[in-house]
Formats: C-alpha cells, sequence, structure tokens
C-alpha cells in the first residue's frame, strides 16, 4: 500500500515541486496551504493532489487539520515541514510582529507539525520528518533577523529530533536550499539579482524547485534509512558547510 506524505505549503513553489515528486515517486500525498484557496484549487484541478487550508503557527489547527487528514487518506508516514514565509527589514526597523510571523510559521510550525504526527511514527516504528530550511539560517542575511533565526533553528531542532527519533526507526533531516527560482524570488529587483545573487552562485544560476523536491524523494525513500539528522545543501556552491 502507498505511504502517505504530508507536504506543508504544498500547493506552490516549492512545496508544489516536492508534492508533484512525491505523487510521481508512489506517494499517496496530501498538500497543505494557508489561505490562497485559488492556487489550491487550481493546483489540485491540474494534479489531482488533494489540498487542506490551516495555518501552521496554529498548534491546536495541525492537530485537527492532521487527524482530518489521517481520517481521509491514512496515517502520515511522510511530513514535510516546507511552509514558510518572509517579513525581511532592517533590525532597527523590524516590528515585534514581523518577528514573531516568521519565528511562529518557519520554526514553531515544525513543533506543531511534528509533535501532531510523532506519536503515530513512533508506535509503527517508521517516520521520515524532512523539513525545508535555508542558506540564510546558515550564512544570515542582511534585513532577515527573524528568518535567518527560525531557519537555523530549524536545523537545532531536525539534529535534536534525529536523536530521538533513530531507534524508533523514524529519519530526521533537513534541506538548506539556496536561491531557488520562485514567487519569493520575484520580489528582488533584477539589479540586485544580476550583479548580486547570480554572481555569488558558483553554477551560475538558480536553482530549480525540482531539484529541492528530488532531495525530499531521496530522503523520504527506503534507500535513506542510514541518513539521519543531517543538513543537505542544495545551493550551487554558494556556501560550503
Ligand atoms: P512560496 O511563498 O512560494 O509558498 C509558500 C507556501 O507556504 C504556500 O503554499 C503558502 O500557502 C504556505 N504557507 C505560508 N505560510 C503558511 C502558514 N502559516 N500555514 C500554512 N501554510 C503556509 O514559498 P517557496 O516555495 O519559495 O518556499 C518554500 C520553503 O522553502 C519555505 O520554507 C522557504 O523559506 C524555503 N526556501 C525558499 C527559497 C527560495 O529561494 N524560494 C530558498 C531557501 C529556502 P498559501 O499559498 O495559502 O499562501
Amino acid at each position: 500500500m502507498a505511504r502517505t506524505a504530508l507536504v506543508t505549503g504544498g500547493s506552490r513553489g516549492i512545496g508544489a515541486a516536492i508534492s508533484k515528486a512525491l505523487k510521481e515517486a508512489g506517494y499517496d500525498v496530501a498538500a497543505t496551504y494557508a489561505g490562497n484557496d485559488e492556487k489550491a484549487r487550481a493546483f489540485t484541478d491540474e494534479t489531482g493532489i488533494r489540498t487542506f487550508k490551516w495555518d501552521v503557527s496554529d498548534y491546536e489547527a495541525c492537530k485537527a487539520g492532521i487527524a482530518e487528514v489521517e481520517e481521509a487518506m491514512g496515517p502520515v508516514e511522510v511530513l514535510v515541514n516546507n511552509a514558510g514565509i518572509t517579513r525581511d527589514a532592517p533590525f532597527h526597523r523590524m516590528t515585534p510582529q514581523q518577528w514573531t510571523e516568521v519565528i511562529d510559521t518557519n520554526l514553531s510550525g515544525l513543533f506543531n507539525m511534528t509533535h501532531n504526527v510523532w506519536p503515530g511514527m513512533r508506535e509503527r516504528k517508521f517516520g521520515r520528518v524532512i523539513s525545508i530550511s535555508s542558506i540564510n539560517g546558515q550564512k544570515g542575511q542582511f534585513a532577515q533577523a527573524n528568518y535567518a533565526a527560525a531557519k537555523a533553528g530549524d536545523i537545532g531542532f531536525t539534529k535534536a529530533l534525529a536523536q530521538e527519533g533513530a531507534r524508533a526507526g523514524i529519519t530526521v533531516n533537513v534541506i538548506a536550499p539556496g536561491y531557488i527560482n520562485t514567487e519569493m524570488m520575484s520580489t528582488i529587483p533584477e539589479k540586485v539579482m544580476n550583479e548580486v545573487i547570480l554572481p555569488a552562485i558558483p553554477v551560475g544560476r538558480l536553482g530549480e524547485a525540482e531539484e529541492v523536491a528530488r532531495c525530499v524523494v531521496f530522503l523520504a525513500s527506503e534507500d535513506a534509512g542510514f541518513i539521519t539528522g543531517s543538513t543537505l545543501t542544495a545551493n550551487g556552491g554558494q556556501y560550503l558547510v
């Protein structure tokens, strides 16, 4: 029987590519989103992948949402924590709201989601938790104290949880993408893209969402059973750790 995979923020951007790649690899996929109903409907029409709406920063919503997915599709055996936002500002102008929104979504979202699938994974002695961090959580980034703190937190979360999951057959890994060609990138001015960002990427181009998706499919597979607690960088050589 096909395993069920749940991808947060799985209806557009990198998450949509992950949802599609997991479906192609034979998983039953549930994709969640926050509020963009139109995009989610179009995604389901295009792919046949079911979408579910809730806010990953809300613990009770995650609990209820996961219960709904499991009722409809069976236990979640692969969780991909992909949902993320940016609220950039130089620190002296960053508001408490910008700080909190990013931490609540990009870091606490991992707790809220993972905590609600963890008991089932422990019971069944199998699970894959794969989270999407960022190069900016590894190296920091101007005007992203909130985002960098959350994304660095995702890596620490992964390393700690990997130790707890190991004996229960659960692997916990994180992917740190560099600059990926998605809507998130469209806010960057062309001059900055051509004169600052692209010259800093040794392979000379942005990454594609499908390239991150293929990393997820590998980490979810039986073949990756000995890999846990690791940070897989996918950044075109931009930052080497
Ligand atoms: P997008 O902005 O294209 O998509 C974000 C997705 O997350 C959407 O489906 C959105 O739902 C969902 N989402 C946002 N907030 C919440 C929330 N509170 N609860 C539930 N779902 C939510 O993002 P990307 O595809 O660009 O990024 C995906 C992940 O990859 C993020 O974690 C990002 O930080 C990370 N990343 C991205 C990079 C890039 O270059 N793009 C580089 C490195 C890391 P809705 O459609 O309803 O808004």
